[in-house]
C-alpha cells in the first residue's frame, strides 16, 4: 500500500514537471514576427495555433524543422488575390493554390474589383464543404450587386433599386464580408455616380467593413488619376469607413511621374484622420483584357453583343475607332500591349497588326474573343515611390496571362528588397502580414505570437525569387522551404504537400449591426 502511494506521488510529480509535448518546433530560424525586430529563435505549434515563440524553447515535439539560415515569418496575406468563384475550381486547386503557397501566401482576399459574389455565406461556406489549400476572406462586390439589381444599363438606380442594392451589401457584410469592393473603372460599375457608391459603402462601414476600390481612373481615361484618388478618399470620408486603394499605380504616359502628388493627397487625408491604405503588385505591366484596355466605356453599354454591333454601326464606328486610338496612345502604343492568351498569345499588338493599323487589328481580335493582355504602362520610379510608403501592402492582383499570380511576393522580395534596397526585409514582411491583417480585420493572423493561428512561412533569403515571366507566367517561385496553414504542413522541403488546410474566414460584424 505504501509503495503504491509512493508511485502515485512520483507519477504526479513527474506529470507536473514534464513539459507539454507540441506537434512541431521550428528551430533556429530568424524570426520576423510581423511587427517586432527580428531575432534568432524557435516557434512551437500545437494543433492549428502557435503555442510559443522564443529564443530557445525547451518543449518536446513530435517533429522538429531545422530553420537555421532561413527566415521565419507569418504566412503572407494577399489583399488582392482576384480570385472569385474559381477558387473552388479544379484548375485553382491544381495550379493556382500551389502558386500562392510557393510564395508563402497563406490567406487571400477574394472578390476584388467589385467582382465578389453578393452571397458571401455561399462563398465562405464552400471552403467548409470542400477545403482549399489557403485561407480566404471575401468582399461583397459592387459589380455583382449592381448587375443583380439593374443589369448592365448605363443609368442611375431608382430609389427602390438603391434600397435593394443597400440591402444586398448589408446582407453580405452580415454574412462575414471584410468590406465592399468596387471596380469603378469597369462597366457597369463605371456607370455609378459617387453618391450611389457612398450609399452602399455606408452599409459596409456600419458593419465594420473597408471600402476597397479599383478606382475610376488610374490614368487619363475619364476623370484622371488624381480625381479618382480624391473620389475614393471622399467616399471613405462621407461613408465613414477605411479606404484601401487597390493595386495603386500611375498608369500610362499622361500620368507618369505623378506618384509623389498622389502620395501627398493620400497622406493629407490621413493627417486629417482618415484611414487610407493601398496595395501594390511589383510589376511595370498591368493585366487587363484587350477590350478593357482600349474600348471606351460608352461603347460597352449593353455588354459584348452591343459592342460588336457598334463596330459595324456607321453612326458611331468612327468615333469608337478614334477613341480606341487615343487609349492606345495613352497606354504607350501597340508595342506596349502583349496578348497573353488565345491564338495571338505571346504577340505584341504591333506584331498582330503587321505594320497595318493597330486599332483595326485590335477590333479584329476582339470580334473573336477578348483576350487578356499585359499592358506595360508604369515607370519604376513611380512603383518605388508608392512601395516605400508604410501604408502600401504587397498584393498579387492574380489573373491569368500575367506572371503576378505566380511571383508577386517572391519578386517584390528578390528585386525590391534584395537587389535594389527599395525596402528592408522587415518592411517587406510587415507590409505582407500584419498590415493587411489589421487593415481588413483578419483576426489572429499576420503575426507570429502565442495564440495566433499557425500560418507560417520559412524561406531562404538567398534564393527566394519569382521565376514567372510575361512569356512563361505560370512558373512556380523558388526559395520557400516550408509553409504551414492552420498548423498543417502545406509546403514541405520546397514542394507542395497537397494538404487542403485553408478556411473561409468570416469577419464578425460589430455587435448590434446585424439582425
Ligand atoms: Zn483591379
Amino acid at each position: 500500500m505504501k509503495r503504491i502511494a509512493l508511485l502515485f506521488v512520483l507519477a504526479t510529480l513527474c506529470g507536473a514537471a514534464e513539459p507539454e509535448r507540441v506537434d512541431l518546433i521550428i528551430r533556429g530560424g530568424t524570426i520576423y514576427s510581423g511587427t517586432e525586430a527580428p531575432f534568432v529563435g524557435d516557434v512551437a505549434v500545437s494543433g492549428d495555433r502557435v503555442r510559443a515563440v522564443g529564443r530557445r524553447l525547451r518543449l518536446p515535439a513530435r517533429r522538429i524543422i531545422d530553420a537555421r539560415g532561413l527566415i521565419v515569418a507569418p504566412g503572407f496575406i494577399d489583399p488582392h488575390a482576384h480570385l472569385g468563384a474559381q477558387l473552388a475550381s479544379e484548375d485553382a486547386r491544381a495550379r493556382l493554390i500551389p502558386a500562392f503557397l510557393m510564395q508563402g501566401v497563406t490567406t487571400a482576399l477574394i472578390g476584388n474589383d467589385g467582382g465578389g459574389d453578393a452571397d458571401v455565406a455561399a462563398v465562405l461556406g464552400s471552403a467548409r464543404a470542400r477545403p482549399v489549400g489557403i485561407n480566404y476572406a471575401a468582399f461583397v462586390g459592387f459589380g455583382a450587386v449592381r448587375r443583380t439589381v439593374i443589369g448592365e444599363a448605363d443609368r442611375a438606380p431608382t430609389p427602390d433599386e438603391l434600397a435593394r442594392m443597400r440591402q444586398l451589401v448589408a446582407t453580405g457584410m452580415c454574412q462575414g464580408a471584410v468590406g465592399l469592393s468596387t471596380g469603378l473603372f469597369y462597366a457597369p460599375q463605371s456607370f455609378a455616380a459617387t453618391d450611389e457608391v457612398v450609399a452602399l459603402a455606408r452599409e459596409a462601414g456600419l458593419r465594420g467593413g473597408v471600402y476597397d476600390s479599383h478606382i475610376r481612373d488610374e490614368s487619363s481615361y475619364s476623370i484622371g488619376l488624381a480625381a479618382a484618388v480624391d473620389e475614393a478618399i471622399a467616399i471613405g470620408r462621407e461613408a465613414q469607413l477605411p479606404v484601401n486603394i487597390s493595386h495603386i499605380k500611375a498608369l500610362g504616359v499622361d500620368v507618369h511621374g505623378q506618384a509623389p502628388a498622389i502620395i501627398a493627397r493620400i497622406e493629407a487625408a490621413q493627417r486629417a484622420g482618415q484611414r487610407i491604405t493601398a496595395d501594390q503588385y511589383p510589376w511595370s505591366a498591368s493585366g487587363t483584357s484587350l477590350a478593357a484596355a482600349l474600348v471606351p466605356r460608352w461603347a460597352q453599354d449593353g455588354g459584348r453583343a452591343a459592342l460588336l454591333r457598334r463596330f459595324d454601326d456607321a453612326s458611331v464606328a468612327e468615333r469608337l475607332r478614334s477613341e480606341m486610338a487615343e487609349n492606345l496612345r495613352r497606354r504607350g502604343g501597340a508595342e506596349s500591349l502583349l496578348i497573353t492568351e488565345g491564338p495571338h498569345r505571346g504577340q505584341r499588338l504591333s506584331q498582330v497588326a503587321r505594320g497595318a493599323d493597330p486599332v483595326a487589328a485590335a477590333i479584329a481580335v476582339i470580334r473573336v474573343s477578348d483576350p487578356s493582355v499585359a499592358s506595360f504602362n508604369q515607370t519604376e520610379e513611380d512603383i518605388a515611390a508608392f512601395m516605400r510608403r508604410p501604408w502600401v501592402m504587397t498584393s498579387s492582383d492574380a489573373s491569368g496571362g500575367h506572371p503576378r499570380a505566380f511571383g508577386s511576393f517572391a519578386r517584390k522580395y528578390a528585386v525590391y528588397v534584395r537587389e535594389r534596397n527599395v525596402l528592408s526585409l522587415r518592411d517587406f514582411i510587415e507590409r505582407s502580414t500584419a498590415l493587411p491583417a489589421d487593415t481588413f480585420g483578419i483576426a489572429d493572423r499576420g503575426r507570429l505570437r502565442a495564440g495566433a493561428f499557425a500560418d507560417i512561412v520559412l524561406f531562404d533569403p538567398r534564393s527566394f525569387a519569382a521565376r514567372s515571366t510575361y512569356e512563361e507566367p505560370a512558373l512556380l517561385a523558388t526559395g520557400v522551404r516550408t509553409v504551414l496553414v492552420n498548423g498543417i504542413v502545406a509546403v514541405d522541403n520546397g514542394a507542395p504537400t497537397g494538404a487542403a488546410a485553408g478556411r473561409g474566414l468570416a469577419r464578425t460584424p460589430p455587435a448590434g449591426t446585424c439582425r
